[in-house]
C-alpha cells in the first residue's frame, strides 16, 4: 500500500501535465506586439497591446476555446477583432465563438458574400465590416493595413500588413510547405493571381519582414522568392504541356508536373494540383 500512494500521486501529476499539454495551439512570438499562433488549419497572427487583442484568422470551431486559452496567456480579454484573409473554413471556423465573445470580424466583400451563402443571412460567422479594396485598423499602436489581391488563392484574399513591426500576414496565397499552393478556382482563385500578388508583396517587404504564411512555418523574403519561382515554373511546365489545346485527360497523362520533384499532400494530390492549374490556365 505504501508503494501505491506515491504512485497514485506521479500518475496524478502526469495526467494533470499532460492535460496542459493537449492543447495543440502553439504560440511563437516575432515582435514585441505580434505572435503567431500554430495549432490546425491555417495560421492566426496575434495583436496584442495597450489596445486589446486582434486576430487574424481563427482555424476551426472546435479550437476557438484553446486559442482563446492561448490569447489570455498573453493578455487576460478576449479578441475584439477578428480579421479573415479568405473565407476558408479552416481561417473562419471560430468567427462565430469569437464574435459571440464580443469580437467584429472583418473581411472582404466576397468572404461575407461566401459566408452568407454558407452560413446564412444574420450568422455570427458573417464579417460585420468587409470592404473592398483595402481598410486599416488602427489599434496597438499599429496601422495593420488589409489590402485585397483578386483572384489569387480565392477571389476575397486579404493580406494583412503590420507595417511598423515589419510583418505580414499573407494568408493561403502562401503556402510554406514546399509545395505548390491550392489554386480555389471554383471560388475565383487563379495562378496568375496569386503570382501577381506575390510579386507585390515581393515589392512591399524586406530581408527583415517576418511572413506569416496560410500554412507552414513562418518565413522570411528569400523563402517567399522561392516559391514564387516555382508557381511560375509550374505555369511554364503546365502552358507546355497544353499547348495545341491539349485536354485536360492528354495533360494529367502527360504529368508534366512530375519533373518538378516536390511533394504533393494527401488532401491535394497532384492530379488536383494540375487539373486546377489547367483550369486556371486554359
Ligand atoms: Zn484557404
Amino acid at each position: 500500500m505504501k508503494k501505491l500512494i506515491p504512485v497514485f500521486i506521479t500518475s496524478a501529476l502526469l495526467s494533470l501535465s499532460c492535460h496542459a499539454e493537449q492543447s495543440v495551439v502553439k504560440t511563437q512570438k516575432i515582435s514585441e506586439h505580434v505572435y503567431v499562433l500554430f495549432g490546425q488549419g491555417g495560421n492566426i497572427a496575434a495583436s496584442v497591446g495597450d489596445d486589446g487583442i486582434y486576430i487574424v484568422d481563427d482555424q476551426f470551431a472546435t479550437l476557438s476555446e484553446q486559442i482563446k486559452q492561448s490569447l489570455t496567456e498573453l493578455k487576460p480579454g478576449s479578441a475584439q477583432f477578428v480579421i479573415n484573409t479568405h473565407h476558408h473554413g479552416d481561417h473562419t471556423g471560430g468567427n462565430e465563438n469569437f464574435a459571440k465573445a464580443g469580437a467584429h470580424v472583418i473581411a472582404h466583400n466576397n468572404v461575407h458574400k461566401r459566408l452568407t451563402e454558407k452560413h446564412g443571412v444574420g450568422s455570427d460567422y458573417l464579417p460585420r465590416i468587409s470592404f473592398n479594396d483595402d481598410l486599416t485598423l488602427h489599434f496597438n499602436n499599429e496601422h495593420a493595413k488589409l489590402k485585397h489581391y483578386p483572384h489569387a488563392h480565392t477571389d476575397g484574399d486579404a493580406v494583412v500588413f503590420f507595417e511598423s513591426e515589419n510583418i505580414v500576414h499573407m494568408g493561403d496565397i502562401f503556402f510554406n510547405t514546399g509545395g505548390l499552393p491550392f489554386v480555389d478556382v471554383d471560388s475565383g482563385g487563379s495562378v496568375d493571381g496569386i503570382l501577381n500578388a506575390v510579386d507585390d508583396v515581393l515589392l512591399s517587404i524586406n530581408d527583415n519582414t517576418h511572413i506569416i504564411p496560410g500554412h507552414g512555418p513562418l518565413s522570411k523574403r528569400s523563402e517567399l522568392v522561392v516559391y514564387r519561382d516555382l508557381v511560375a515554373r509550374a505555369k511554364a511546365i503546365m502552358l507546355n504541356a497544353m499547348k495545341d489545346n491539349a485536354s485536360l485527360e492528354h495533360v494529367l497523362k502527360a504529368d508534366p508536373l512530375a519533373q518538378l520533384n516536390i511533394e504533393f499532400a494527401g488532401w491535394l494530390p497532384k492530379e488536383r494540383v494540375t487539373t486546377l492549374f489547367y483550369r486556371s490556365l486554359k
